[in-house]
């Protein structure tokens, strides 16, 4: 019997069952350093929460046996994913929790219970922001009531602290249409690029071309970012162009809504993929949508374009870093004088992103920016809109708050809108998005 025949007879033993999402070979790598354990600011300030390395690898080596459930306190995981940077040896630790999360959500949680439901509404905001967004003035009216705050908390578990974000009177991609869409960015880039001369030694032609993924808070919320963003670009010489969406899936990942997530991400995929071959990069505004479509859809799922996708998205600034003299532009620039208190998100310093608006804001004149630490602003999306989290969330953004107040600036800054409404709602300081600084210093 020759070699080639024994080969075909082999058939290695499965000692373990295998799944579409064994990550058991990472939680091996683990060595109980605990480093993760000291960056998670979950665990910083609640007792009762395990920390990282119980949630990734010691629970996946739990389930090597059958009857290992997943433990509840998944669930106060916020998915800021600073463990994940934090891990010396490459544990890829927040796809384990979200893989985590989305099996207890699917196996041990009660559909009809409260805590369900209100995880549900609160991880697809798009839907209800979409609905907000119809009658602006009325959603508006009716969320910053006394009583349907209390209601809110009561029936679903939704913490009245918070000011509920206003919805704008006109959405991004209303104010995208009306001002002629792609067809007009087209034109402002080529005028921008025939009269400015930035980036003009690299542009060929047409093909100067970025999809922007604006997510739902600057489509419904603050779309004064996305007009920034659009008008940055093009002063580059960029033509925007704005593909259908959905949500980047970032607050379903956090609430383990993972077949929503999926749905979200099959559309995005399919949608930034067709930009992609039209020779576009996608550029995202917010760092936890960059986030989302870089690292957790390829983690996550088996989609096809998604590794493409995940190789061709940037968030804004970073993109122009790279392909454009961004900082020599803003040398020459300059906007009224102010002192901004800067914050980088969780998601932003995961990406290596943390210091590049702080070094981009020095080159303007009239500017100027105060780094106030890297601790987490708490609010983790969704996690501190919870009434059962509200307390933790503030206890985590307390020392932001106090590094706020002691740079004593004009405004707050940071590229997280939900880090925005903390920052915001800790310190009473109207908050920016470096867009909107580099749309006053850049643009005339
Ligand atoms: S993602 Fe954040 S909250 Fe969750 S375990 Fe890691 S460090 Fe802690
Ligand atoms: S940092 Fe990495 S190696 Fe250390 S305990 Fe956490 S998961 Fe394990």
């Amino acid at each position: 019997m020759s070699d080639a025949d024994h080969t075909d007879e082999f058939e290695p033993v499965q000692v373990f069952p295998t799944t579409e999402m064994d990550l058991r070979p990472g939680a091996d790598d683990c060595y109980k350093c605990s480093t993760c354990d000291s960056e998670c600011p979950v665990a910083a300030v609640d007792d009762d929460f395990p920390g990282p390395k119980f949630q990734g690898p010691e629970q996946w080596r739990l389930k090597r046996k059958d009857d290992a459930e997943i433990d509840d306190s998944v669930m106060s995981c916020s998915n800021c994913m600073r463990c994940d940077s934090a891990c010396p040896s490459g544990v890829p630790l927040s796809q384990m929790h979200n893989t985590a999360r989305g099996s207890y959500v699917e196996n041990g949680m009660d559909k009809l219970s409260r805590e369900y439901i209100r995880n549900r509404i609160l991880s697809n905001y798009g839907t209800l922001a979409w609905f907000g967004s119809k009658v602006p003035r009325l959603t508006n009216f009716l969320m910053s009531s006394s009583v349907v705050q209390t209601v809110n908390e009561r029936v679903m578990g939704i913490t009245s602290e918070r000011e509920f974000p206003e919805f704008a009177q006109q959405t991004f991609r209303e104010w995208w249409e009306e001002r002629g869409g792609n067809a007009t960015s087209k034109k402002r880039a080529s005028e921008a690029r025939e009269q400015t001369g930035r980036g003009g030694a690299e542009v060929e032609s047409d093909e100067k071309r970025v999809a922007y993924f604006h997510g739902c808070y600057s489509n419904y919320n603050t779309p004064e970012v996305g007009k920034a963003m659009v008008r940055v670009f093009e002063s580059f010489g960029y033509e925007v162009m704005v593909p259908p969406q959905k949500c980047s899936g970032t607050p379903m990942f956090a609430n383990g809504m993972l077949p929503d997530a999926r749905r979200a991400a099959e559309t995005n995929v399919a949608e930034l993929s067709a930009a992609i071959e039209d020779g576009a990069d996608i550029i995202a505004s917010c760092t936890s949508c960059s986030l989302s479509l870089r690292q957790e859809y390829p983690e996550l799922f088996d989609l096809d374009g998604i590794e493409d996708v995940s190789a061709h998205t940037y968030e804004a600034l970073e993109y122009l870093r790279i392909h454009e003299d961004l900082s020599g532009a803003l040398e020459e620039s300059e906007i009224d004088s102010r002192k901004f208190a800067y914050h980088a998100p969780c998601h932003a310093r995961n990406q290596g992103l943390a210091g590049q608006a702080i070094e981009l804001l020095d080159g303007i004149e009239g500017a100027e920016a105060e780094d106030v630490g890297d601790s987490c602003s708490g609010i983790s999306g969704t996690y501190g809109w919870k009434e059962e989290k509200y307390d933790t969330s503030m206890k985590i953004g307390a020392e932001m708050f106090h590094h706020m107040e002691d740079a004593e600036p004009d405004a707050g800054m940071t590229e997280c809108p939900t880090c925005a409404m903390q920052m915001e709602h800790g310190t009473g300081y109207e908050i920016r998005h470096p867009l909107e600084v580099m749309e006053e210093a850049l643009v005339d």
